[in-house]
């Protein structure tokens, strides 16, 4: 195992994101290798860690003004062992191929936790979309598919939306991809309601993650209700965390963005949520512009010198990171105890360091991690893909008691899972034990591919 990790580290030293994840993971499984000497006989981690086809390309496109830019685009295509390749596209200027890698790795092990047939990858551009008009924004998707076109299908590999890919781009990735195959097939998910979308499927990040946080709450005998939520980001997954919040009667006391924070004591109602939505997603504004509209609420700018961020320094019973990678430091972590922080259930991909994971252990935090969390984007990914391939569409009742099940089910694996190995309640343990489990056995049944 140290092995694997001294691989990684030697073959692409600058990819931190990458060794973090994949340090994180190999340790937990640990007791796995020691009970079955075949999977290292077999060399499944070092396969494992090893993506089976990266494509990297380029992406020229053409602003209003006339002027050309050039992004790289990224496809990291990391297992086909349960099902096709199935993973987000993330466009942010921060994207690299590390960061691509980390998120497709995770994917692998978040699929498999699901119950159904899908692969892992992930991919993506150092694209920002921010400041960029609908027709900047649409000439950037139609170059990046024109490319990407050639290397995913229904059958083969099928993208959704992640960071700055939602509703507007999926819809322009969609339309290059039907004109340049002269198909129309679900290619990809998250596709709007009108052709080939899922009911719930924009919902269904948060309302998993809240669906999970509720179930752990249940072990020791308590509800969502009454509690006061520190929430991050403002994006599809924090809205819909907030909302489900809201809807089992809890208190939403924070949200942000990159540039700022807002604390709003009196709690996020509906109808500020209401509020919010249509300032991310219709005038696609800034998370300060709330303390315009509810100026009893407090705006914090984000202080990239201050070393830990003051949206986890409020007083509250519950947090969900719902913005992006590293986004809680060992001091946050420290804080979000202090103030009261009983329960922690990861929204976006891998927001806890390894130091906040150890901090949130040491004072034994409900901590859910994220490959289980929020594996319910994933999951009704998964429900878009049989309905796009029945030809039919499910009401959103029965979609949403579909994600209900198997929230369920992946928190009930991941009990069983850490118990089988004797370490009870432990959730980190139990999603990567279940998620690799079945992944590496799939290995082996399929030989040296
Ligand atoms: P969105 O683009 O809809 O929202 C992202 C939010 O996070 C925005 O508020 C954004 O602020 C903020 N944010 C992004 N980067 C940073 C940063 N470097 N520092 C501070 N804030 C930042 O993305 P999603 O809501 O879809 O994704 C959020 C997280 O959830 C990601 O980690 C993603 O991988 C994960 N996830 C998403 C799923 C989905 O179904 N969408 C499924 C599973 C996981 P700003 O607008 O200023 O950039």
């Amino acid at each position: 195992m140290e092995q694997a990790i001294a691989d990684c580290i030697g073959r692409d030293p600058e990819q931190r994101e990458f060794h973090q994840v994949v340090r994180e993971f190999l340790v937990s499984i640990r007791p796995v290798l020691d009970r079955h000497p075949e999977y290292r006989r077999l060399a499944v981690l070092e396969r494992l860690v090893e993506p089976e086809r990266m494509i990297l390309f380029r992406v020229p496109w053409m602003d209003d003004q006339g002027g050309v830019h050039v992004n790289r685009g990224y496809r990291v295509e990391m297992s086909s062992a349960i099902g096709p390749y199935k993973g987000g596209l993330r466009f942010h200027p921060s994207v690299n191929l590390s960061i691509i890698k980390f998120l497709a790795f995770e994917q692998v092990f978040k699929n498999s936790l699901t119950t159904l047939p899908l692969g892992g990858a992930k991919g993506g551009a150092d694209f920002d979309p921010k400041g960029r008009s609908d027709t900047e924004v649409m000439r950037f998707c139609q170059a990046f598919m024109a490319e990407l076109f050639r290397h995913i299908g229904e059958d083969t590999d099928v993208p959704a939306g992640d960071i700055g890919v939602g509703a507007r781009e999926i819809g322009y990735l969609f339309g290059m991809y039907k004109k340049l195959q002269n198909k129309f097939t679900g290619v990809l998910t998250g596709k709007g309601l009108d052709w080939g979308g899922s009911l719930i499927r924009p919902e269904s990040t948060g309302y998993g993650i809240i669906y999970f946080a509720a179930e752990m709450l249940g072990r020791c005998g308590e509800t969502v209700a009454g509690k006061r939520w520190l929430v991050s980001g403002s994006g599809n997954v924090a809205q819909f965390t907030a909302e489900k919040i809201l809807h089992l009667g809890g208190r939403v006391l924070t949200m942000s963005d990159s540039s700022g924070h807002i604390y709003d004591e009196e709690g996020i109602d509906a109808a500020k949520l209401a509020f919010i939505k249509e300032l991310k997603n219709v005038r696609r504004g800034r998370i300060r512009e709330y303390c315009d509209q509810y100026p009893q609420a407090v705006y914090v700018p984000a202080d990239p010198v201050l070393g830990w961020n003051p949206l986890w320094h409020y007083p509250a019973d519950c947090a969900v990171p719902a913005a992006t990678q590293n986004e809680i430091t060992g001091q946050d972590a420290r804080h979000l105890v202090a103030g009261g922080v009983r329960l922690v259930c990861e929204g976006a991909n891998m927001p806890s360091t390894p130091e906040a994971i150890a901090v949130f252990r040491e004072h034994a935090v409900l901590f859910g991690p994220a490959k289980a969390a929020n594996a319910g984007g994933v999951a009704v990914s998964g429900l878009e893909m049989v309905q796009d391939s029945m030809r039919m569409s499910w009401t959103r009742e029965e979609v949403d008691t579909r994600l209900h099940a198997i929230i369920r089910a992946i928190h009930r694996t991941c009990l069983d899972e850490a118990a089988a190995y004797g370490r009870e309640g432990d959730y980190v343990a139990g999603a990567n034990i279940a998620g690799f489990v079945k992944v590496a056995s799939a290995m082996l049944d399929q030989g040296l591919v």
